[in-house]
């Protein structure tokens, strides 16, 4: 596995490959790598013939009072984990190098950047859209892989990629769980025991969610309440959000009905660890 640094380097190590008549897919990824992120590398590797990985923690996509600073970083480990799934290349720049001191554009997307994650993040996906937009430039892919577990980014980034006419397939992979549910992020190692216990909350009110529906329950705001109570039954729990919505423009429904492609998303604080997760229905 090589590893690159430099933004010049890794365009000219993406055009080459492509001169070859190479294809090639991107991972982007903020780190401290766990098994979700290595399934989208092996996804990578199913669908192109060079996998590019990249690691960067973005400022960008944190708000002031947010996580930046503590957020976990192992380069080393990461290189490891990333070399042991089939990465061939990583490209891991440093904060000047993506962001110099006379660094000026950024990406907005309008409408689906402010629902959801948007509400409590506001300048998330501006981030996000501007590093990931950045990332296409530099590594040149022919397709990009990311998480369901990231559920408004991925459509975010579809809407990226149609609206700027970026010549990138997009594949969204599912969400990779812990045994007990919980879904993989490089956050979990943030919880106390205690907390970790409880975190398998969100993956239980989901598939409460799915039973009740299951049973002919069609009312979301009775969905979201039955959720938001074996929530915060946890003491360590508390609710950001809970969105029932269209899982393509993720207006959010007040009544399920037959048909609908929904996704049932939500945003819990356990303990200070801000943690999100997600599940697809048709109904
Ligand atoms: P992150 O490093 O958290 O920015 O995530 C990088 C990519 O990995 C994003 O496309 C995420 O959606 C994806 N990802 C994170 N956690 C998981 C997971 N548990 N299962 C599948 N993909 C994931």
């Amino acid at each position: 596995m090589k590893i690159i640094s430099a933004i010049t380097e890794m365009q000219r190590t993406a055009d080459e490959a492509r001169l070859l008549g190479k294809s090639i897919a991107v991972v982007p990824t903020m780190g401290y790598l766990h098994d979700g992120h290595l399934a989208l590398v092996r996804i990578a590797k199913q669908n192109a013939d060079v996998v590019i990985a990249t690691l960067f923690v973005n400022p960008t996509q944190f708000g002031p009072t947010e996580d930046f600073n503590k957020y976990p970083r192992d380069v080393e480990r990461d290189i490891k984990l990333a070399e042991s799934a089939g990465t061939d290349i990583l490209f891991v720049p440093s904060r000047e190098e993506m962001y110099p001191t006379d660094y000026l554009t950024y990406i907005v997307i309008e409408k689906i950047t402010s629902v959801l994650e948007g509400k409590f993040r506001p300048t998330h996906f501006r981030g996000a859209a501007t590093v990931v937009a950045k990332l296409f430039n530099i590594t040149k892919p022919h397709i990009a892989v990311f998480g369901q577990k990231d559920a408004q980014q991925a459509i975010v980034i579809r809407q990226l990629v149609k609206d700027l006419n970026f010549d990138i397939k997009i594949i969204v992979t599912p969400t990779m769980r812990e045994q007990d549910g919980l879904a993989m992020s490089s956050r979990n190692m943030y919880l106390s025991s205690t907390e970790r216990k409880e975190s398998t909350v969100l993956y239980q009110s989901l598939q409460l969610a799915k039973r009740l529906i299951d049973n002919g329950e069609r009312s979301c705001s009775k969905l979201i309440s039955e959720m938001t109570k074996l929530i915060t039954s946890k003491s360590s729990a508390s609710v950001d959000y809970i969105s029932i919505a269209s899982a393509s423009t993720l207006q959010e429904f007040s009544n399920l009905e037959t048909g609908d492609n929904t996704l049932i998303s939500l945003a819990v604080r356990i303990g200070s660890t801000r943690l999100i997760d997600n599940i697809l229905l048709t109904i």
